[in-house]
């Protein structure tokens, strides 16, 4: 999902320049099609006609669209991207920063296994 997200950012950057003709934006779009479900870029391309951003960046937890700060558990969701969040205020699919994405997530530890399991009655001390 977050190769969505990352193709759907770097066509609005590419769409912010306005340097391109309509064929040449239906030309980027197209490829996206294939890719990308049609109600994810459906809600993406209605958010660019709207003239807001369709990807919004999370940086220091704030929300770069609407700048309001974004629930913690959302952000600690955008470190390990396996689905799609949407901006609780502005609408907008969100993108953890590059400069804010952890370098590597560790991978969860095992739990040790336990020592011998005792049967019986517990040793009892004798005092002499
Ligand atoms: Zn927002």
């Amino acid at each position: 999902m977050s190769t969505i997200v990352n193709d759907l950012f770097a066509l609005q950057q590419i769409l912010a320049r306005g340097d391109s003709a309509p064929a040449a934006k239906m030309a980027l779009i197209q490829p996206l099609r294939e890719r990308v479900p049609p109600a994810i870029l459906a809600h993406f391309l209605r958010s660019l006609a709207c003239g807001r951003r369709g990807v919004s960046l999370v940086r220091h937890g704030v929300c770069s669209e609407c700048h309001i700060r974004v629930a913690r558990a959302t952000i600690h969701s955008l470190a390990r991207p396996t689905d799609l969040h949407l901006c609780e205020s502005c609408g907008a699919f969100l993108m953890l920063a590059p400069e804010e994405m952890p370098e590597a997530v560790p991978a969860p530890t095992p739990l040790a296994p336990a020592g011998p399991r005792r049967r019986g009655r517990p040793a009892t001390l004798v005092v002499a």
